[in-house]
């Protein structure tokens, strides 16, 4: 067992759709610790920086559909001009593991009805894109990078 911190976000259909609290529940289920929480405006520079390592990746190989997933997270379908995402850091014993349980498969169809994107989560008809509520670390390395990416040291208690 590992003493680990992971990211969530709480992504604008999220914001959007009020589901913050929902997510947390689910979230504050897993007993993991919550040490850290800002709300922030996804810039164009933010977005980037947070999904670099896709890029070109799988199904962004499609430079349209990486451009979906940026503008995603940036608010830009949800009409939010205030780009608002929740980011959340839990800790605990296999912390990354333990959110993403919570948090469910990529793509709400296939996600368990008792996860936060298979309840909560769609598919875009339109571009088949997931828009699934919730981001979560897919590993510890992931993790890392990314708190390092949404808080500053000093905002996350130790
Ligand atoms: N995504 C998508 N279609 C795909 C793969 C990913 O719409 O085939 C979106 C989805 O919103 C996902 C995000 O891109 O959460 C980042 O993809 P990743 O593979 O990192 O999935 P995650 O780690 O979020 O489950
Ligand atoms: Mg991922």
């Amino acid at each position: 067992m590992a003493l680990e911190r992971t990211l969530v976000l709480i992504k604008p259909d999220g914001m959007q759709r009020h589901l913050a609290g929902l997510a947390m529940d689910r979230l504050e289920n897993t007993h993991m610790e919550l040490v850290g929480a800002k709300i922030r405006t996804v810039t164009d520079e933010l977005a980037r920086e947070h999904y670099a390592l896709l890029e070109g990746k799988g199904p962004f190989a499609d430079k349209k559909f990486f451009e979906r997933l940026i503008n995603f997270i940036k608010g830009e379908y949800h009409g939010d001009p205030k780009r608002r995402v929740l980011a959340l850091v839990y800790q605990g014993e296999n912390a990354v593991q333990v959110i993403r349980k919570a948090v469910g498969a990529t793509n709400p169809e296939d996600a368990s009805p008792d996860t936060i994107r298979g309840a909560f989560g769609r598919v875009c008809r339109r571009h088949g894109y997931y828009e699934n509520v919730v981001h979560a670390s897919g590993n510890t390395e992931e993790a890392d990078r990314e708190i390092g990416i949404w808080f500053n040291p000093g905002e996350i208690i130790p």
